[in-house]
């Protein structure tokens, strides 16, 4: 006979989205299951994405940053790698973690079950596990199911030489040629890593900019960095065809730089899908769009009102903050109380070196619009701390709206841009204004100081700067 479990609250998949939403529904008294196909908790971010993206990001950082100790009269010889150390590295950085999580779901007395859940009707789910057959009856329910790496019909998927995100995190070797496909954020983070271990990059992007979506003033400076690492980065670009042979994997480009190269591998980095038509989700009643996306309101309810949904499968932008927000609404909102997703500003990070990160209004969206604003720029050449750090090339940009003065968006490039717009998040959403920032006294010399010092740029009260 199958099992059959009774729960108030059910979530399905336990990346930042569920496991946070878990968490939340049971402090708030509920009864918990937490179904994930996978036997560790956390879900890309922890297992696949952020957490040993970043792991390995820091390690390429300081091997880049080592070299620029020329300069203050220190130099190291060639690093040696041992890329299994380095892998069980990441690895147990991203174990502490997991097994942090299983902890603190026995500690609320979440049950969790492995296994991968499909929904059978609008109040329960089966779901397959090692041991068999599971069925859970819930009241409320909790899609945070994620997404996973798209690929491109036509391309030799099957062949281990041609990588996804996870492959490329696995670290199984440094290729000789790399090709990325994609200059978005990951393409470009895992650039850093395999160009600091050694590894010959090319990079294809199909639009005219790496990140699109990120104002081109900040991707100049990081371009201008990686164009003396890597051998190739091509615009307006795409790859047409791709081929497996025993020599390599032969690649064909057409756009604006056509031709044929053999590489060691391929990293196809070009988007993410969710996994909202691996669920059985029409059993519930809840609508999934072709794509695979499930629509929400700002409660994160469904057109089923007692289900709800979180995280990548609700759409853009794909961040585990945004995923472990919307968790929260979820689970309050199943709670009773008054809660809504109604964030001002989600900011991006790409963790590259420099890193990129930006917030709120970007120059190009306010120029698409045509929305009027002020504009305060502070350049790192300028700050004695970036100085010191041998790292001139950045820049910190905050836009204002030019009647009431507010804060409406904020761009930084540099080393640790991805520490430094924290404080814009919480200006926007604080509604900060020019003088509020200009007037607040920030540490010196940091790196946070620009952000004061560009809103005294904005505000006229430092006009020459060197
Ligand atoms: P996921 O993390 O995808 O978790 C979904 C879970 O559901 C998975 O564990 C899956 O196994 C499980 N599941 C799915 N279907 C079923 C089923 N039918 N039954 C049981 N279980 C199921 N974001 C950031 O904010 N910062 C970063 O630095 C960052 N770096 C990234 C780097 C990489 C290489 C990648 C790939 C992503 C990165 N992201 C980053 C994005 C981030 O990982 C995702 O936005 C985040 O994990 C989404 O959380 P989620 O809970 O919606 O889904």
């Amino acid at each position: 006979a199958v099992q059959e479990i009774l729960t108030e609250v059910l979530v399905l998949g336990a990346g930042p989205g569920g496991y946070t939403a878990a968490f939340r529904a049971a402090d708030l008294g509920k009864k918990v299951v937490l179904v994930e196909r996978y036997p560790r908790l956390g879900g890309v971010c922890l297992n696949v994405g952020c957490i040993p993206s970043k792991a390995l990001l820091h390690t390429a950082a300081i091997m880049e940053e080592v070299k620029t100790l020329g300069v203050m009269g220190v130099t190291y010889g060639a690093p040696e790698i041992d890329l299994a150390r380095m892998r069980a590295g990441k690895d147990r950085v991203v174990a502490r973690l997991t097994s942090g999580l299983a902890a603190l779901a026995k500690q609320r007395q979440v049950q969790v079950i492995q296994g991968t859940g499909r929904f059978e009707s609008p109040n329960r789910i089966g779901v397959e596990t090692p041991e068999g057959r599971v069925r859970v009856r819930f009241d409320q329910a909790i899609i945070a199911c994620g997404s996973s790496p798209l690929r491109i019909p036509g391309f030799p998927h099957e062949d281990s030489r041609v990588m996804d995100s996870t492959d490329a995190l696995a670290l199984t070797d440094v290729p000789e040629r790399l090709l990325i496909i994609g200059g978005g954020i990951i393409g470009l983070e895992m650039a850093s890593v395999y160009s600091a271990l050694g590894a010959r990059i090319d990079i294809v992007e199909l639009k005219d900019q790496l990140m699109p979506g990120c104002d081109l003033d900040l991707v100049r400076v990081l371009e201008k960095v990686v164009k003396k690492r890597y051998e190739n980065i091509w615009l307006k670009t795409r790859v047409a065809s791709m081929s497996a042979g025993p020599e390599g994997i032969r690649v064909v480009f057409e756009g604006q730089h056509p031709g044929e190269e053999l590489y060691d591998k391929v990293l196809v980095a070009v988007g993410r899908l969710p996994n909202g038509q691996q669920i059985n989700a029409e059993a519930a009643g809840v609508a999934v769009d072709p794509h695979g996306f499930i629509k929400v309101d700002q409660q994160q309810r469904t057109n089923v009102p007692h289900i709800f949904a979180i995280g990548d499968v609700v759409g853009a932008p794909m961040l585990a903050h945004k995923a472990m927000h919307e968790a929260r609404v979820a689970a309050e909102v199943i709670a009773g109380l008054p809660s809504a997703f109604d964030p001002l500003t989600i900011p991006a990070v790409a963790y590259t070196d420099p890193e990129v990160a930006w917030m709120g209004l970007t120059e190009t969206q306010a120029r698409a619009q045509g929305i009027p604003y002020e504009k305060g720029v502070f350049p790192w050449a300028a700050s004695g701390r970036a100085l010191g750090l041998h790292r001139d090339e950045g820049f910190t940009k905050l836009l204002f709206d030019p009647e009431t003065k507010r804060l409406l968006g904020a761009g930084i490039v540099g080393p640790n841009a991805g520490e430094l717009i924290g404080e814009a998040v919480l200006a926007l959403e604080m509604g900060a204004d020019m003088e509020d920032i200009a007037l607040s006294i920030h540490p010196h010399p940091t790196l946070c100081e620009t952000i004061g010092l560009a809103a005294e740029m904005a505000h006229g009260s430092i006009t020459d700067l060197m």
